[in-house]
């Protein structure tokens, strides 16, 4: 046992992967550089993988020394705790992708949705386009139904390939992952461990490659209008339904707000930058602040839609971390805005 109370690292099941494809583990990387916001403290140990087989076995053995896990693909919708993460963190670069025939792109968990978006817009084939501005990989992307400008992943994906926490890899139809308003079946799996996206099927239709890139310029020229540079996790609060998180922020005045090298973005109020030196509790403290303000203005309470990953110093108390998750909508304040129409990207 290590000192954190979890078995040793590597145990010998993992051992044996690591040696088998390889692979280095590190130990104790600070995991801020491989997130969005380059917030995030130390993995115990950190595997970087790079083939679809690698990752399955790797994650395998990891569970069968009784370890815990943490995929980590592109670090864009997950908040790391300064503590960092215990137990074995594996970085999923995992980026092989394949064109089959009759509009079918079968991709590895780990290929950058904004790169298969591309590829498939250069090929004539549409439906991904709407994920050129997404950050993070084809797993992040299926586990929480990522979505812009009016698709999702549930609009194009057939099926997924999977670890299950037994061991065994299976592939499931999409329709088994129950994918809704940035959720998942896996997202919201009860127990641990999680199962890990090893690859996904998406089914396309043709399309003239030229509308294809003048959709996605038009994307991009939005994001960039809509949206401020730099470190960011893009929207930290999920819609309420009907309404628009960030326009319920801004409406509460709290453009600018800050804590530490935290601050709410005068762009986009839904967007939290950090301007260079800040922590994951000084994250948490602006949610918590800006979810009590906004509540006792309009009785809404934003619900968080980024993750919180790690070890946390009040986990015993509240491992959420903010105020509390719970119903949206509420008897104080005065009523919250009008509703809104497409809450658009991010
Ligand atoms: C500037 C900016 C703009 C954004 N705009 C949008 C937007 O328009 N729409 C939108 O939906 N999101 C948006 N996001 C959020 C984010 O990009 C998406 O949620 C993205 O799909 C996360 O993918 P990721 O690979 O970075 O996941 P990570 O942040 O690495 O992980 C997210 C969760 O998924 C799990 N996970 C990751 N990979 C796997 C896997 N292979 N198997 C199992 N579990 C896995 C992780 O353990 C974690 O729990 C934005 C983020 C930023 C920073």
């Amino acid at each position: 046992m290590s000192a954190s109370g979890f078995p040793a690292l590597p145990g010998e099941a993992l051992a044996r992967a690591l040696r088998r494809w390889g692979l280095d583990l590190q130990r104790g990387v600070p995991l801020a550089r491989f997130t969005t916001a380059r917030i995030g403290g130390p993995a115990d140990g950190l595997v970087i993988v790079e083939e679809v087989e690698a990752l399955a076995d790797v994650v395998r053995a990891a569970w069968a020394d009784g370890l815990p896990v943490t995929v980590l693909g592109g670090g864009s919708n997950v908040l790391i705790a300064d503590r960092g993460v215990r137990g074995l963190v594996v970085l999923n670069r995992t980026r092989p992708l394949r064109f089959e025939a009759d509009g079918r792109v079968w991709a590895a968990s780990g290929v950058l949705l904004p790169t298969l978006a591309r590829l498939c817009a250069e090929r004539g084939w549409g439906g991904l386009e709407w994920a050129i501005g997404v950050p993070g990989t084809v797993g992040g992307a299926v586990v929480g139904n990522a979505g812009a400008h009016g698709g999702d992943i549930a609009g194009c994906l057939e099926a997924v390939t999977l670890l299950l926490p037994e061991g065994e890899v299976a592939t499931w139809p999409a329709d088994r992952l129950a994918l809704g308003y940035r959720t998942s079946r896996l997202k919201t799996w009860p127990t641990t461990p999680r199962p890990v996206v090893l690859a996904a099927s998406f089914l396309l239709r043709p399309a003239d490659p030229e509308r294809l890139w003048e959709r996605m310029a038009a994307f991009s020229a939005y994001r960039r209008r809509t949206q401020p540079g730099g470190s960011s996790l893009g929207s930290m609060f999920r819609n309420p339904p009907g309404y628009h998180a960030g326009r319920l922020i801004e409406a509460a005045g709290l453009k600018g707000l800050r804590r530490g090298g935290i601050v709410v973005s005068a762009l986009h109020a839904n967007f939290f930058i950090n301007e260079g030196n800040g922590t994951a509790a000084e994250v948490r403290a602006l949610m918590a602040e800006v979810q009590r303000r906004v509540f006792e203005r309009f009785g809404v309470l934003l619900e968080p839609e980024i993750e919180l990953i790690g070890e946390w110093e009040d986990e015993a108390e509240d491992p959420g971390g903010c105020p509390v998750r719970g119903e949206i909508g509420g008897a104080r304040g005065e009523p919250p805005l009008g509703p809104v129409g497409d809450p658009g990207a991010g």
